[in-house]
């Protein structure tokens, strides 16, 4: 299955597209591409890991 993640930084929308055995295993993913699209781009960004989780968790999309 796919999952889609749109990076929540406004006026960013990038989008992170995993391919997950389920859930679990998506939100994984999505972190840790979530990650490095954050050090990359957001390296300020206001955001702990515990509330990245919940964004990815509530807001990432099946394909
Ligand atoms: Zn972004």
């Amino acid at each position: 299955m796919q999952y889609l993640f749109v990076c929540p930084m406004p006026n960013c929308g990038h989008e992170v597209v995993v391919e997950a055995a389920s859930d679990e295993d998506a939100v994984q993913k999505i972190m840790m591409a979530g990650a490095e699209h954050a050090k990359n781009v957001h390296p300020n960004m206001p955001v702990n890991e515990n509330e990245m989780l919940e964004m990815v968790k509530t807001q990432m999309k099946k394909l």
